[in-house]
């Protein structure tokens, strides 16, 4: 617990953080390539020929091969071996969250991410990003405890010094609702609390869905034009650019594609380890959810799962697989 004085000695050494470069730009192991953007359009399900098709590619706007912008990140991400192990700090990044970790504030939550793309990349692009920390909150109560966004912000470039785009990542370094209260804000007993799943963000293109789901049916987007279903919903078919669409009852009826098995961060209101799988509906349309009641080493790409409504306890629904009966 601090006192009013380690807690401004620790926002003195946080906030100096701030506008500094967390380390030595990062240059992309390979040029941007065609082999990484078939994989990636691969797992993502994007039939786009400007990415894959060249003589498409030729006789599009873009006169011949693009990526897709959304691998901007991937370029100049880590192999798995920069990845061992997070207890001696390897840049500032690390070092900032580790200051904060021995400070009480354990807890860490991505919270939203921008991005914007100046132009599109083409195969032969080297690509460098640099990572800085670019702000960092006053303290702030939050729905999973009291601690401070972080947001950094990546600036991409290319061979030539240009820059192609960039993105902000924030999260929160918090000291956990159940962990007993700093000083700064002490007054009483600390309240036992049991954290919640975190609410998704609602909007627009999205709240359809959730409401079906509290309803009780599990429905996904379907163009009204041409008949592709898509998820998550979002405003336009990528398949015929139709904006018009209806939702669609599902079996429920899938088989797992891929998955992870999530140990680490064990954040609130979650119970570990999670089963995050990427699941083949039978519809052919594929779908981000948890396998529950499944043992991590019985899970097997091409097995059989059945979607059901999970509720939890504060009457939030979503849908969860577990293994056909
Ligand atoms: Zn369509």
């Amino acid at each position: 617990m601090l006192s009013a004085e380690q807690k401004k000695e620790l926002e003195e050494t946080i906030h100096a953080f701030v506008g500094k470069p967390i380390g030595p730009p990062i240059e992309a192991r390979d040029p941007v390539n065609l082999p990484m953007v078939h994989q990636w359009c691969e797992a993502t399900g994007d039939e786009n020929p400007v990415y894959t098709d060249a003589e498409a590619a030729e006789k599009s706007v873009h006169g011949g091969l693009v990526a897709p912008p959304l691998m901007l990140q991937a370029w100049t991400m880590d192999g798995w071996s920069m990845h061992e192990g997070y207890d001696v700090p390897r840049n500032e990044q690390h070092r900032l969250h580790k200051i904060l970790t021995d400070a009480g504030y354990t807890g860490v939550l991505g919270t939203d991410t921008e991005q914007s793309f100046t132009r599109y990349l083409r195969p032969g692009d080297l690509i460098t990003a640099e990572i800085f920390i670019d702000s960092i909150s006053e303290e702030k109560a939050t729905g999973a405890g009291v601690g401070y966004f972080i947001t950094t912000r990546t600036v991409y470039t290319d061979q030539d010094g240009e820059e192609v785009g960039w993105e902000t990542f924030r999260c929160l370094k918090f000291i956990p609702k159940d962990a007993p209260p700093p000083a700064a804000s002490q007054g009483g007993e600390p309240e036992v609390y049991t954290p919640a799943r975190i609410k998704p963000p609602m909007g627009h293109d999205n709240a359809w869905w959730w409401q079906t789901l509290d309803e009780g049916r599990i429905e996904i987007q379907k163009c009204a034009s041409c008949g592709e279903l898509r998820h998550p919903p979002r405003p336009m078919c990528a398949k015929c650019r139709s904006m018009e669409w209806t939702g669609q009852a599902i079996s429920g009826r899938g088989t797992l594609h891929t998955y992870t098995v999530i140990h680490y961060p064990q954040f609130p209101g979650y119970e570990f380890p999670i089963l995050a799988a990427l699941v083949d509906l039978e519809e052919g349309c594929r779908i981000v959810s948890n396998v529950v009641d499944c043992d991590p080493k019985d899970l097997e790409i091409g097995m059989a799962l059945e979607a059901f409504i999970h509720e939890d306890e504060d009457g939030f629904k979503l849908p969860l697989f577990r293994p056909a009966k």
